[in-house]
């Protein structure tokens, strides 16, 4: 299998049946670590053994939405919901930026209180930040918004806005979602978000149920076509209190080797090592730079209330401080050889039009 991995890294496109046949052999270690050879070193060629930094600030746990694996649905009956106020938000936007960070990624539910009159409880925040900090990125993660709202946020200054699509498989889309959440609605967000000028990110969940190597293979179609400036990728974790909760996680192997395809899909793109990769191993994010990943988001959310945000069960480094959390992640960077950069970290082809 490694001339498909040879021919990806030259034609940057495999046919759907190469992708299933290439996935479905992530089983040969010794395939893996070609895989992720490659793709380090076509990391490497375009960013150096440089890891960007993003800082993630929680801001609600309230959601509207009931995706089945995910510990913030709006059926969870456990989960202790808070929403940080402006001045919480700019506190950990100003801890971020005391503490290096140019780019700061607001993560939350999808909520009603954050879409009414056109966004603007999030855009006045988005605009605060980037009147205080010009030289700070923000990336949105807030859910499927009204398109007039993603088009405000985007105007008060937000400059990327990551929505997985979770799969690219409209069958497996309803196998992980109840009926009236739509993957049309999703992929036409994700394709508004790509047209208003957002630095786009889908992404998938690596290993949730009912994924094959046909639906990966979908995914890795999809990347293709919607050219997108990020894919963020991590296993599935089962959360206690969601109808998946005895589902069995995704494989770290599997993540990794999908993490090296991507990359050598698309060498340009912002990979990140994603937090779910150190629940079951406490080595995954250090493994998946070294398996093409380039970007690293440690936590800024407030101390105390981080044990409220859990899409999944064993999250990894809730007890720690935003600065506690930075400094490990830093160490674990350094460890392996490569540094963590201060500076806002757009997508190569973005820094090339200077927007
Ligand atoms: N509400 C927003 C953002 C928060 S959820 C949204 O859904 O887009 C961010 C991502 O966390 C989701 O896209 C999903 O891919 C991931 N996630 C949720 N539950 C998870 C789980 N149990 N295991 C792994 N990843 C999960
Ligand atoms: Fe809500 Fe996002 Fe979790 Fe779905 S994945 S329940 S939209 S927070």
């Amino acid at each position: 299998m490694k001339h498909l991995v040879d021919k990806l890294e030259e034609n940057h496109e495999l046919t759907r049946d190469e992708w299933v046949r290439l996935i479905s052999s992530y089983g040969d270690e010794d395939l893996r670590e070609y895989a992720a050879s490659r793709a380090r070193e076509a990391s490497t060629a375009i960013f150096g053994k440089n890891i960007y930094f993003r800082g993630i600030i929680e801001y609600t746990n309230f959601c509207r939405n009931d995706c089945y694996y995910c510990g913030l649905r709006l059926s969870a009956p456990d989960t202790t919901r808070y929403r940080l106020t402006p001045e919480q938000i700019m506190d950990c936007a100003d801890e971020g930026y005391r503490l290096g960070y140019r780019t700061i990624v607001l993560q939350g539910g999808e909520t009603a209180y954050f879409e009414a009159k056109n966004g603007k409880r999030m855009v006045d925040i988005v605009r605060a930040i980037k009147t205080k900090y010009s030289d700070v990125a923000i990336t949105l993660s807030m859910g499927e918004m009204k398109h007039e709202v993603y088009q405000a946020l985007f105007d008060a200054g937000a400059d990327r806005y990551l929505l997985r699509h979770e799969t690219a498989s409209a069958d497996h889309y309803k196998k992980l979602h109840p009926e009236k959440m739509s993957f049309d609605n999703r992929m036409a967000c994700l394709q508004k978000l790509r047209d208003i000028g957002f630095q786009a990110g889908p992404g998938m969940m690596i290993g949730s149920p009912g994924q094959g190597a046909e639906e990966l293979a979908e995914d890795m179609l999809f990347i293709s076509r919607f050219e997108p400036h990020m894919v963020g990728m991590g296993p599935f974790q089962p959360h206690h209190a969601t109808p998946f909760h005895d589902q069995p996680s995704g494989s770290v192997e599997l993540t990794l080797f999908i993490v090296s395809l991507v990359r050598l899909l698309r060498p340009k793109l912002l990979l990140p090592a994603t937090t779910a990769l150190d629940c079951d191993v406490n080595d995954g994010r250090q493994r998946a730079i070294l398996a093409g990943a380039n970007v690293i988001m440690p936590n800024l959310s407030p101390e105390g209330l981080k044990k409220n945000y859990l899409l999944y069960d064993n999250k990894p480094g809730i007890t720690q401080s935003a600065e506690e959390n930075l400094v490990k992640l830093r160490s674990l960077v350094e460890e392996i050889g490569y540094t963590m950069v201060v500076g806002r970290g757009d997508h190569p082809d973005r820094v090339k039009e200077g927007v």
